[in-house]
């Protein structure tokens, strides 16, 4: 097989596969610690999971997903035509012992405390790195560390809330409670349709995909190097060391590498002979321009798990959680869904301007946490994939541990709750 970059990539110290949030930020930190990087991307921008999400960087989602009021309410959802949630029947033992592993989690309290500490640990390192970040670059994806509010329509669910909150506030998030026209004065965009929020100040936001274009454009000028359109398929091994990376454009020597491939993860699991329990988690947006009155911070309509993100030049609507495989299709059913719950909360729910749809795989475990570890099988591979619905959340830590692990210094977190240990 033809040697790919033969003059480019012999001296790289790590190669990254995958080029979304993930590997760009664990390429981010590698290199500032003085890494050669080289990052692999087989696919376009517009199919990353990084690009069209709800850009919100959110320690409030401490919390999994897994819980005993989850199974209740996807119980009801499964049988409504328009819920945000759906899971496609399928006879794939895979999927179904994943599921299985999901409900059980959502049963087990100590699994809920362990998994919400893990989530927070990267989510609250992460939003500091974001503010140095961003107040060290020079980074345009309008950031706004505005606040997020958690809007609800009806009384009762906004009070069964405190209990979320109660919990959150044992790990210092604490969120301000905001009811009727106190909410509406500071967000006019809403319709009496909302009862109350619970406001968290300390999620901010962003725009997923100009963010991934400036964190992509200052690797480059530091020297990162990026080949596009190239797949890995295979991996030649001696000494229990990955040495060479067979792919769509050639072979190429490796290092270290790191795998931030997201939901395609699993697709690699015979070949690096690991187990890797993620499912595509489908989810889909629609972007357009900011209607003319606009919410000021992002609103997640809670019961109906529709998130609106206004930026300065733009606008979101995006949710849903479809377990329907590795599928593409635009549903148009789960699109007007989003525009229908936007439709009962605000004022000027969307722009008639021309909008882009979009649908993505969320990385799903079934524990809501990510793997970011060193393989048990290959000594210069590591592992950053899984990070459910909160990948830009968490990606600034995730780069920063995994560069720790690489150089072999001290992880600034707990890093065994994350450990394919577990899994
Ligand atoms: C509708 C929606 C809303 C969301 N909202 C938020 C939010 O507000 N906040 C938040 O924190 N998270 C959010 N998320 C989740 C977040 O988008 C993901 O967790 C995150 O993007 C995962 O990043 P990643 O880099 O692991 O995966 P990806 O962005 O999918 O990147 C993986 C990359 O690896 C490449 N790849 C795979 N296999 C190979 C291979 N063999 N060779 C070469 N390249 C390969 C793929 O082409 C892909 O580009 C949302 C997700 C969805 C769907």
């Amino acid at each position: 097989m033809e040697r790919l970059m033969t003059e480019n990539n012999k001296n790289v110290d790590v190669t990254i596969i995958g080029g979304g949030i993930i590997g760009l930020f664990c390429a981010y930190y590698l290199s500032k610690e003085g890494k050669s990087v080289m990052v692999l991307e087989k696919g376009k921008v517009k199919d990353m999971c990084s690009y069209g999400n709800c850009g919100l960087i959110s320690p409030s989602h401490a919390l999994p997903l897994n819980s005993p009021a989850l199974l209740m309410k996807a119980a009801v959802w499964l049988f409504q035509k328009d819920s945000p949630f759906y899971i496609k029947p399928q006879l794939d033992m895979k999927f179904i012992n994943w599921m299985l592993g999901f409900a059980l989690n959502a049963l087990n309290k100590k699994q809920i405390e362990r998994s919400m500490y893990g989530r927070n640990n990267l989510l609250m390192e992460s939003r500091t790195l974001y503010d140095e970040l961003f107040d060290s670059q020079s980074i345009n994806c309008s950031w706004a560390p505005s606040g997020v509010h958690f809007v609800f329509s009806k009384e009762e669910k906004f009070v069964a809330y405190q209990k979320n909150n109660d919990k959150l506030a044992t790990i210092g998030l604490k969120a301000e409670p905001i009811i009727g026209s106190v909410l509406l004065d500071k967000e006019p965009a809403l319709t009496d349709h909302a009862y109350g929020s619970w406001f968290y100040k300390m999620d901010a936001s962003l725009n997923p995909g100009q963010l991934l274009n400036e964190i992509r454009k200052k690797l480059s000028f530091d020297g990162v190097l990026f080949e596009d359109q190239c797949e890995v398929k295979e991996f030649k091994n001696t000494n229990g060391r990955i040495t060479e990376l067979l792919t769509s454009k050639g072979s190429i020597k490796a290092k270290d590498v790191v795998l931030a491939t997201g939901a395609w993860s699993p697709w690699l699991e015979s070949e690096l002979r690991l187990k890797i329990p993620i499912v595509p988690g489908k989810g889909y947006s629609i972007t357009m321009k900011r209607p003319k009155l606009s919410p000021i911070c992002p609103l997640i309509f809670e019961e109906k798990k529709v998130v609106a993100t206004p930026w300065s030049d733009g606008y979101r609507l995006g949710g849903t959680m479809e377990f329907s495989g590795y599928n593409t299709t635009l549903d148009q059913k789960r699109l007007q869904t989003l525009k229908n719950v936007a439709a009962e909360y605000l004022k000027e729910p969307y722009s008639d301007k021309k909008s882009e749809e979009w649908c993505g795989w969320r990385p799903m475990t079934n524990d809501g946490m990510p793997i970011i570890d060193k393989s048990p099988v290959h000594k210069n591979l590591y592992m950053a994939s899984g990070h459910n619905m909160l990948g830009l959340s968490m990606a600034p830590a995730t780069g920063k541990l995994i560069t720790e692990m690489v150089t072999g210094q001290q992880p600034h977190i707990d890093s065994s709750l994350y450990a394919f240990e577990r899994i």
